[in-house]
């Protein structure tokens, strides 16, 4: 049977480079990057040879750079190690209602500390409104944390002109942007955009899981929330995960050699896709599908279905490898965060679908989940009504 994968917003398969790299570190090149010996130099080398990939790729310094176990510890890092080290200027915090648990989460437990949060809500394509965010901050705000990328209906946040807008009015607020669905997708330029703090995450690019990444802008001050050896100039103790940090290095300089074209082939599929099921009656795309959203994550929501996992696992047994809501955050089945914020209607909130493309992602492959779509939808209605 096909295996047509479109669940690259959950996780991403590995580049054979990656793995082969990978692999070679665990088997040759496995000594501790703080010995003093040669396997311990060699092993360091890989951390800055990682380093100058991703710096590249930013337009950022290696110095500017963190490597943590996931996307996750990144946003506890910026936001709740930011929060910490910055609370004699004030104790408000800026995020939005739709950013992933990593971030709401992190905002949960300052709250327990004592500090308050202002969440900003979404308009109906998943986007915050900048009026909002000139509205919400105050001279005591000291972080705002806003997503680049909703994780799942691809809405593109107004990144550039929140960084502008907060910077204007409190330049020393800092600016976190989770970039977990963005990197590798979209053009990021944290520098350009006054983003303070930027996190990305190795398994979404088509790197291994396990290891994450925070830029933090030179200058900015952060609590170390894991104290130890002191590696990583004591902003994130632990021996470094190198065969991780390498392969995440590697993915990342491949994910965005050929982001332009890589992108304008993707938005292409997406259009085709969109159009495809705006044919499909009771078939509904949420949120924005142009150019004005990410080119890979595309959320249909359909009538006549009770739960989207049984439009899941159907698919699944034609071999087609979806999500419903957001995997990422868990596996048990809750109502979506982001599609209840911009406003869709109640039948539609189990009843959605995300299909999220990677540079593997071949047209053939979605004429194939076209047809499947087409052929099961009907079949599962019946049933339903029955
Ligand atoms: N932020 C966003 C927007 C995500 O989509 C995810 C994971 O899906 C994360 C953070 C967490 O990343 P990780 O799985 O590396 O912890």
């Amino acid at each position: 049977m096909k295996e047509i994968y479109l669940d690259n917003s959950a996780t991403t398969r590995v580049y054979p480079e990656v793995q082969e790299l990978m692999v070679r570190i665990m088997n040759e090149e496995y000594g501790n990057p703080s010995s003093m010996h040669k396997k311990g130099v060699e092993a360091a080398a890989r951390l800055r040879e990682a380093k100058q990939r991703i710096a590249k790729t930013l337009h950022i310094q290696e110095k500017e750079l963190i490597f943590t176990s996931c996307g996750t510890e990144a946003d506890n890092l910026a936001i709740i190690g930011g929060a910490l080290a910055n609370q004699r200027a004030g104790k408000h915090l800026i995020t939005s209602s739709i950013e992933h648990p990593a971030v709401l989460q992190s905002m949960e437990l300052l709250k327990d500390l004592g500090f308050e949060v202002t969440y900003l809500s979404v308009d109906e394509h998943a986007r915050i409104r900048l009026t909002d965010l000139e509205e919400a901050l105050r001279p005591d705000t000291i972080l705002v944390s806003i997503m680049y990328v909703n994780n799942e209906v691809g809405s593109l946040m107004p990144v550039a002109e929140a960084g502008e807008l907060i910077k204007r009015k409190n330049p020393h607020t800092l600016f976190h942007v989770d970039a977990v669905q963005a990197y590798g997708k979209v053009p990021i330029r944290p520098k350009a955009a006054k983003i303070d703090l930027l996190t990305a995450s190795g398994h979404k690019i088509h790197g291994p899981k396990g290891v994450g990444f925070l830029y933090v802008r030179e200058g900015v001050k952060l609590k170390t929330l894991m104290p130890g050896g002191g590696q990583q100039k004591g902003m994130r103790s632990g021996t470094e995960n190198v065969p991780g940090i390498a392969g995440l290095g590697l993915a990342a300089e491949l994910t965005c050699k050929n982001l332009t074209e890589d992108m304008e082939r993707l938005y292409a599929l997406k259009s085709y896709f969109v159009d495809e099921m705006s044919g499909i009656e009771g078939a509904h795309v949420n949120g924005l599908t142009g150019k004005d959203s990410a080119p890979h994550v595309i959320s249909v929501s359909f009538d006549g279905i009770d739960r989207s996992e049984v439009l899941l696992h159907a698919l699944e047994s034609r071999g087609i490898y979806v999500s419903s809501g957001s995997a990422c955050a868990s596996n048990h089945p809750a109502v979506s965060g982001t599609l209840s914020a911009m406003g869709i209607r109640r039948e539609h909130l189990n009843a959605t679908l995300r299909f999220s493309m990677s540079v593997f992602t071949t047209r053939e492959e979605l004429e194939y989940t076209v047809l499947t779509l087409k052929e099961l939808l009907p079949v599962l209605r019946r049933f339903k009504r029955s």
